[in-house]
């Protein structure tokens, strides 16, 4: 016999509620509501980051805009704390609450693309890759990351680049419009011209302001091939080359991004075996253009002190958006600590080369986005993503999978961290920040457009029912 289901409340506290609340509610939904131990509630809750186990009371399993909307006046009229998940790779596991209810969208996975507009429909449960793969079909692209199975809605909320985004700009630069389901349970359809505030707000500012249940495109003509590949040094001439490197990739064409990793090296292929598991710098190129104009401008990447190994060539772009992929299946413990830089000075690269010689796991990195181009000619108050200073983003990487080695893993990220602030911009990328690191949002996530989004946050969400994410106070 079904029997009351207490769930966590928003003031902390909880509420009983009877069977028929959840027929109710039942009844509205196309997709499945699940309770824990019936089927697909585990694999609805977990998430990316091992690190993260949160047990809801409820599951909603989302398949359309009518669902979400049930779900939001659900969690409203009763109070409840709500959780909502997309592709589930945030590091901070935001997306899941404990004891509350979970709206997961992860079922919501279609892609369409109009390829004489140029432009794709995306519901919030695509991943990177149904999206590249979609787009790719007629050759077309927008900027995403380099995870093929990261969300769109978490990664285009908070901002999102990738390789062609010094061409293109973030993936919010390349959004048209949104259907977005607010608070009071209203779907909304945003453009730049409707609903201006919260067009603003969404790009960046997260999922303060509703749940986005479908995201309209640019989608730009690549062609279906990059040139793009790896070039392998030791750690011993790690701070010569980046010293070097600095100057090349500042000369670069929008169409060239070069980032950097620090780590040990996997087993490659093309990677002389002495040099397996040994510290090495990997400088990761791609060029999107020209094939031709591409041979010339990688040269001064190429010419970079003496590699020990390189690979590089054209790449169907589908690939190269996979290639990290091996590296980054979920179910490992993950820590991440982010800078942005405007410059990569002496003390940075030595900093970043000394901590590299104390990896606390073959499976954590020092990772290093080459951005800047496109994405730095917006205005930073133009949109609610701040960081339009940035040349770099670091990511420091920590990711390890024994629950021993949580301590000593956390403690060489914040002291790298620690390490490199001085040199730093002082904003965070907030799709890369941590769970422990709440306070950061305001001002470094947000900078100097908190006090405009705390008063769109209050417009549109006064009760702060969406709260599990980099959470914006609605203005008083
Ligand atoms: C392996 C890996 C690689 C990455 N690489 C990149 C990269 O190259 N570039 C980059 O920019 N970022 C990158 N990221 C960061 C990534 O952008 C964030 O983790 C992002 O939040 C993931 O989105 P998601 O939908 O998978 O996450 P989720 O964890 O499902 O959601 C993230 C947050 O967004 C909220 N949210 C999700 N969907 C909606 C919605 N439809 N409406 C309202 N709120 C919503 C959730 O509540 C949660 O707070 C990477 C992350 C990982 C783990």
């Amino acid at each position: 016999m079904a029997s009351v289901v207490t769930l966590k409340t928003r003031d902390g506290g909880s509420t009983a509620l009877a069977p028929e609340h959840l027929d109710t509610l039942r009844g509205k939904l196309r997709g499945p509501l699940r309770l824990p131990g019936e089927p697909d509630f585990d694999k609805a809750r977990m998430i990316w980051n091992a690190m993260i186990d949160r047990k809801p009371a409820l599951v909603v399993r989302a398949l359309g805009a009518g669902d979400v909307i049930a779900a939001v006046r659900f969690a409203r009229e009763h109070g409840l704390l709500l959780a909502v998940r997309a592709g589930g790779h945030n590091i901070a596991g935001n997306a899941v609450c404990d004891g509350g209810l979970l709206l997961d969208l992860s079922l919501m996975r279609s892609v369409r693309v109009d390829p004489a507009g140029r432009t794709a429909r995306v519901e919030p449960g695509a991943v990177l890759g149904d999206f590249d793969r979609e787009a790719q079909s007629f050759g077309l692209a927008t900027p995403l990351g380099i995870n093929s199975t990261t969300g769109v809605a978490g990664l285009t909320l908070g901002g999102g680049f990738g390789w062609l985004s010094r061409k293109y700009g973030l993936t919010i630069d390349n959004l048209i419009s949104f259907d977005i389901v607010t608070a009071n349970g209203a779907l909304v359809t945003v453009t730049e011209k409707d609903h201006p505030d919260l067009f603003w707000a969404v790009r960046g500012g997260g999922g303060n302001f509703g749940v986005v249940t479908s995201f309209e495109f640019r989608l730009h003509p690549i062609g279906t091939e990059v040139l793009a590949g790896l070039l392998i040094h030791p750690l011993a001439k790690a701070a010569e080359v980046l010293r070097a490197y600095r100057k090349v990739v500042a000369a670069a064409p929008d169409e060239l991004a070069v980032w950097f990793v620090l780590r040990q090296a996997p087993p490659l292929p093309f990677l002389a075996p002495e040099y397996h598991g040994t510290e090495v710098l990997l400088l990761a190129l791609c060029w999107n253009g020209d094939p031709e104009a591409g041979k010339n401008a990688i040269g001064p990447v190429r010419g970079l002190g003496k590699p020990i190994a390189e690979h590089v060539g054209p790449v169907p772009y589908v690939a190269w958006q996979q290639l990290l992929d091996p590296m980054l299946v979920p179910g490992s413990r993950n820590y991440w600590k982010s800078h942005s830089f405007t410059e990569l000075s002496d003390g940075a690269i030595d900093a970043l080369v000394a901590s590299a010689k104390s990896l606390p796991d073959p499976q954590s990195e020092i990772a290093m986005a080459q951005v800047g181009a496109a994405i730095n000619r917006v205005a930073a108050e133009a949109t609610a993503y701040p960081l339009r200073n940035a040349q770099f983003i670091m990511n420091v990487h920590t990711r390890w999978d024994d629950a021993a080695k949580d301590r000593e893993c956390v403690a060489w990220a914040r002291d790298l961290f620690e390490k490199m602030t001085p040199f730093a911009t002082g904003g965070v990328y907030v799709n890369f920040m941590p769970e422990d690191e709440s306070l950061r949002s305001r001002p470094g996530a947000y900078g100097a457009n908190y006090e405009r989004l705390s008063k769109i946050k209050a417009k549109y969400d006064p009760e702060n029912l969406f709260r599990m994410n980099q959470n914006i106070a609605p203005a008083r």
